[in-house]
């Protein structure tokens, strides 16, 4: 395994691919498609948990990506087909799309954006899809995202919408919430569809307004690994659930609309006003993370990607001791790699397995990541992923 190649791991959409996903459209479909586009993963550099206390984010997009030839139909069917998925082309009726089916797996979430679209009253007639992904599925990085935003931006294009970046995210969340069940934050879908090259993307979730933050790691010698513990994180066992409802009791006990709206420099006297130890947690967490977003900018502004370290740091031990959500294996990579001379790590994500990302100098890159596998090995946890994460761009037409 190699850490410093540009994109190791499990492989980059490239050229090759994207002629294979129009090709693979054609022997699918009878016809070339229309159009090929693409959309990232992401990766979460600090701010977890926040995104549904209107707080703050620092995702970045990765190089894998989800990549979709479509062409349009008029007919009312939905014909949707996965090069990542057994089984054959799933056919629907676009008019006789209803939320939480169950029955349709992987599908619902293309079909969930033609649903949203339909549902905000755009005039999607119909298509066809073939979808192929890099992005690694349930390891946090945000698969189902780009799956989503790629057939977004698609449909967007075809059938000449004209929606911008943000309210195709904000649609595409709406596919995963409502239509296929998943009740997540907006952070995945902002990032996959705004992120741009060599930059973090500063999101503010209250408004969704944002900034692109310089993000040059390679220009101050520096690497952030992406370790997926090949833990499949369960979201949706009711921890996630009960972390929200968590949060909103803190923000009502407080006063306030959301946990946002709470200073970092009231923390003190705010958790003295919580009776309940769990919501004192929560509300420790969420606001001390939005302040280490505010920290993170800062360093990057002035140019110290690597005083950025620490306070990775910090976020772990706040997510495993306030949030609860993160498990031994990401545990060991924070310590396994610190101990190797890493300048930070932490989870990212919504944890209970998934990734975790480490900051860490270049001439280091190898040996922190082969002490990682070591200690994996040691503790009998199965071979870790590892691989850089390049900040690439967002979504985006391919041809
Ligand atoms: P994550 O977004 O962290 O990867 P999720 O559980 O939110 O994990 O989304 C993973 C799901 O998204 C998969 O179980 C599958 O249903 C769908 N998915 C992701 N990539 C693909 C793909 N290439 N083809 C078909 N379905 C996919
Ligand atoms: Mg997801």
């Amino acid at each position: 395994m190699s850490v410093t190649g540009e994109a190791a791991g499990r492989g980059v959409a490239g050229e090759a691919a994207r002629t294979d996903v129009a090709g693979a459209f054609e022997a699918l479909y009878g016809a070339a498609p229309e159009g090929v586009w693409a959309a990232p993963g992401r990766v979460n550099l600090i701010g977890e948990y926040t995104d549904f206390n209107d707080g703050f984010v620092m995702p970045l997009a990765l190089p894998h990506t989800a990549v979709a030839a479509v062409s349009r139909r008029d007919d009312g069917l939905l014909r949707l087909h996965s090069a990542d998925v057994e089984g054959g082309v799933v056919v629907l009726d676009v008019a006789a799309l209803a939320p939480l089916r169950g029955d349709l797996g992987w599908a619902a979430y293309p079909a969930g954006v033609v649903w949203a679209l339909r549902a905000a009253g755009h005039p999607v007639t119909g298509a066809d899809i073939h979808l192929a992904s890099t992005v690694p599925t349930g390891a946090g990085l945000s698969s189902s995202a780009a799956l989503e935003v790629v057939c977004a931006l698609a449909l967007n294009d075809l059938f000449g919408l004209g929606l911008s970046r943000p309210e195709l995210a904000v649609l595409a969340q709406r596919a995963e919430n409502a239509f296929v069940g998943v009740p997540c934050g907006v952070m995945d879908q902002m990032a996959s569809a705004c992120a741009i090259e060599g930059h973090a993307l500063f999101l503010d979730t209250r408004d969704l307004s944002y900034r692109q933050v310089p993000f040059d790691l390679a220009a101050q010698g520096l690497r952030l690994l992406v370790v997926d513990t090949r833990v499949k994180h369960a979201l949706g066992d009711g921890a996630y659930a009960e972390r929200r409802a968590g949060c909103e009791a803190g923000a009502r006990a407080l006063g306030v609309r959301s946990l946002r709206e709470v200073p970092y420099v009231q923390l003190p006297e705010s958790l003295a006003r919580l009776s309940e130890e769990s919501v004192r947690r929560y509300v420790r967490h969420v606001v001390s993370d939005n302040h280490r977003v505010e920290r993170t900018i800062a360093l990057l502004d002035a140019g110290d990607a690597a005083a950025v370290g620490p306070v990775l740091n910090e976020g772990h031990a706040s997510l495993r001791d306030d949030l609860r959500v993160s498990c031994p294996e990401l545990d060991l990579v924070v310590e396994a790699a610190n101990a190797a001379g890493a300048l930070g790590a932490r989870m990212t994500g919504g944890g209970f397995g998934g990734s975790a990302i480490v900051l860490v100098a270049e001439e280091r890159a190898e040996s922190v990541a082969a002490a990682v596998e070591k200690a994996f090995a040691g503790a009998g946890f199965a071979a870790p992923g590892i691989f850089p994460a390049v900040p690439s761009a967002g979504a985006r037409r391919e041809a």
